[in-house]
């Protein structure tokens, strides 16, 4: 498959400059594409933009050439953002934001370090990094084919770092997920994606 943005234009407030216009990216399937530049770019809009959060006001996001917007009912693009704790209802408990999801996948939540006893839990009952593994566990669920992850570890240690990061990358190879990594850290880029865009 292929995730597509087309000639990408999106303002906050007509009144106001453009954000970004002119835009063009495209991920493949099994491709995991970095994204680099400086803060107050665009990454995060054009992160939203791609996942759906936000409509262009320019342009159109194709997910195998059918705009993104047709898609009904369930999310083929999932976005995973720097911070976990407002992602996910407090009231719940975890085995129910994985349940929602459709996540099933004892193997991967074995592989991102999830715990058993954390799916009794609420999100306060987490640290943000337990927390954000459910995230990413979640994004994860059968019906997603690209992964939009926007400074998703930025707020983690190194070793739980890698850890997500090895899960995602064994996850997308089995499912030939294509992947958007958001990043300041040129490293991780690197180490990771075979495309790194560096925007501005
Ligand atoms: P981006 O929009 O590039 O993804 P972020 O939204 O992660 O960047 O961060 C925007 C700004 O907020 C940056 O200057 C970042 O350093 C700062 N920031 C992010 N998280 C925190 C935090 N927990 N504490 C303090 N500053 C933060
Ligand atoms: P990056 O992720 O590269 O740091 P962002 O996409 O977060 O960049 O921000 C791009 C520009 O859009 C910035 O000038 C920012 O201030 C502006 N912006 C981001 N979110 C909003 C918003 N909700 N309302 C108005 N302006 C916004």
């Amino acid at each position: 498959m292929q995730l597509e943005a087309k000639n990408l234009g999106f303002r906050y407030d007509r009144r106001q400059d453009w954000c970004m216009r002119n835009v063009h990216l495209s991920i493949s399937s099994g491709e995991m594409v970095g994204l680099r530049g400086p803060s107050g770019a665009g990454k995060s809009t054009l992160a939203r933009l791609l996942a759906g959060y936000l409509e262009p006001d320019e342009g159109v996001v194709l997910l195998d050439g059918t705009p993104l917007s047709l898609y009904k009912g369930y999310a083929p693009v999932q976005l995973v953002l720097q911070h976990p704790e407002s992602a996910i209802n407090p009231r719940w408990r975890m085995h129910k934001v994985l349940q929602e999801a459709g996540q099933h996948d004892a193997e991967l939540l074995h592989s991102l370090g999830i715990e058993k006893s954390w799916l009794a839990r609420r999100p306060g009952e987490l640290s943000g990094g337990e927390l954000q593994r459910f995230c990413v566990a979640r994004a994860l669920g059968a019906g997603t084919k690209f992964l939009i992850a926007d400074e998703m570890t930025t707020m983690l240690d190194a070793v739980t770092q890698a850890q997500i990061w090895n899960a995602v990358k064994k996850m997308a190879v089995e499912r030939e997920l294509g992947i958007l990594v958001i990043s300041h850290e040129g490293s991780l880029l690197s180490q990771l994606c075979s495309r790194i865009i560096e925007w501005k």
